[in-house]
């Protein structure tokens, strides 16, 4: 099986939180780190399954900008408008997007798009885990990310782990 499944868990929770980790974003704006961890894995959630029921391509759906426009507008109306929890969400959403490109069906259902049909994806999957460096390789990058944002924030008990995702603790407050 030489066909090529790209779908990276690790590294599309790592990115987004590696881009929040610089300083000009930190110390300048409040933001809940749970919702861009949601918003950022949403569109796989919403999509893989089909695709292992065989009910769609895997990038079907909700890797368009028309769903993460409304799932952004629905939750930012769910937490009354607190833009520290709704902006993340999007920007995580749009994160995962950009790293999914070129095979991102963004326009749908404006535009129609083709797919190639997977016949066994969870097979293909655990194959190209194991066998595709382009995958194996991002992922273990992922995971390092994750262990170099424990690091840097002191992150060694379940309790801080948990604060520093629901507020960023190192906002310079004026
Ligand atoms: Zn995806």
């Amino acid at each position: 099986m030489n066909e090529v499944f790209e779908f990276f868990p690790i590294f599309h929770v790592a990115f987004p939180l590696l881009i929040f980790e610089l300083p000009l974003i930190k110390r300048k704006y409040e933001f809940n780190r749970f919702a861009l961890i949601v918003g950022s894995l949403l569109p796989d959630i919403v999509d893989k399954p089909l695709l292992f029921m065989n009910l769609g391509s895997g990038r079907g759906i909700s890797h368009t900008i028309l769903f993460i426009l409304i799932s952004f507008m629905i939750l930012h109306l769910i937490v009354k408008k607190k833009m520290n929890i709704s902006v993340p969400f999007l920007l995580g959403m749009a994160f995962h997007l950009l790293l999914d490109l070129p095979e991102v069906p963004l326009f749908y259902p404006f535009i129609e798009y083709e797919y190639i049909l997977i016949e066994d994806p969870f097979e293909l999957w655990l194959n190209n885990l194991f066998n595709n460096p382009i995958v194996y390789l991002t992922e273990i990058a992922g995971f390092l990310i994750l262990i170099f944002i424990l690091i840097n924030n002191r992150l060694f008990n379940s309790k801080d782990i948990i604060n520093f995702l629901k507020r960023n603790t190192d906002l310079v407050t004026r």
